[in-house]
């Protein structure tokens, strides 16, 4: 039988480790009870390392599945993919004609754009391939079903969801020309490295004028960081654990406006500094370290004057919005 002592001694150690043993030891010396001590604390431990066995594993499956299915993407042949006849950079699998046409359209203005507003040419050919299903979109580009399009690998696909809304063609075409062009520059695994998701979206958007941030306006972004709900800017990307989205718990398309209107702020503050930045970025440093050398500040600095304009803009508006 227990005693009264030792069933509360037992239920608080459960919760207390191996201080509650040093004061047990203190309180009640002649108590006897060691091995019961020395099991509930094997227990915890036990608990704590098959708890950081579970997390390990579960981590290492999951990226990777995911590595397997971004290197089948990024191997699978599109030799089944048709040139359009008006414009050969754009090939299209059987069933997606309509889409290629529009996208054909807007491709030259689209590479125009880029080259000129990241101040390069693309290092390579362009191609643009326009998928026929949704099965097929996500075959090459895994865990982007609802993207309208992507590019891995240095190639560029469009989701056939696109045929639904043509008018979004030529801004997401550019969107999608921005990662492709700095991929055929920097190397897609380098890229990676060297600029996080805020900093590669934002431009894209950025120069796309707004293509994949179309359901947040500028003054909800604003409202969004003036209230502390905003990403912040790493220095630095990954290629497993990229801060997109859901880190900073905003939308797709919230994330993408505030990156883009933060790389706007970088670009109208000093546009030769901001050619700078992105050579840097294009020679393969990292956006922290080319802002650094670029804008003679450190990138957290700049951020927190942008926050600060921000801030008193949006408190400006409401002010003018306030009944008198
Ligand atoms: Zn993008």
């Amino acid at each position: 039988m227990t005693t009264v002592i030792e069933r509360q001694y037992r239920l608080r150690t459960l919760f207390d480790g191996q201080s509650l043993i040093a004061r047990m030891h203190a309180k009640y010396p002649l108590l006897g009870c060691e091995p019961l001590v020395e099991n509930a604390t094997m227990k915890l431990h036990k608990k704590y390392w098959w708890s950081i066995a579970v997390v390990v594993v579960i981590g290492w499956a999951f990226s990777h599945s995911r590595l397997v299915a971004l290197a089948c993407a990024a191997s699978k042949s599109t030799s089944h993919f048709v040139p359009d006849g008006r414009e050969s950079r754009v090939l299209y699998e059987p069933g997606s004609e309509p889409l290629a046409r529009v996208v054909s359209v807007a491709l030259p203005q689209a590479v125009r754009t880029i080259e000129e507003q990241q101040y390069r040419p693309f290092s390579a050919p362009v191609r643009v391939y326009v998928c026929a299903t949704l099965d097929s979109f996500e075959a090459y580009c895994p865990g982007a079903r609802s993207a309208a399009g992507c590019v891995i690998n240095k190639r560029l696909f469009l989701s056939p969801k696109l045929e639904a809304t043509p008018e979004r063609v030529p801004r997401i075409v550019t969107h999608e020309l921005s990662h492709l062009h700095l991929q055929q520059r920097v190397g897609a695994i380098q890229l990676h490295l060297a600029a996080p998701p805020w900093f590669q979206e934002g431009l894209a958007v950025c120069v796309s004028e707004g293509g994949g941030a179309e359901s947040v306006s500028e003054d909800d972004a604003r409202r969004s960081i003036a209230a502390g709900a905003h990403f912040v800017p790493e220095k630095s990307g990954s290629l497993f654990f990229q801060q997109e989205a859901p880190a900073y718990r905003l939308s797709h398309h919230m994330f993408y406006r505030q990156s883009a209107m933060f790389v706007d702020y970088l670009r109208t503050r000093d546009e030769r500094q901001f050619q700078a930045l992105l050579a840097g970025i294009d020679s393969g440093q990292t956006v922290g370290n080319s802002c650094a050398s670029a804008y003679g500040c450190n990138l957290d600095d700049i951020w927190r004057e942008f926050l600060a304009g921000v801030t008193t803009k949006e408190a400006d508006a409401e002010t003018q919005l306030a009944p008198r």
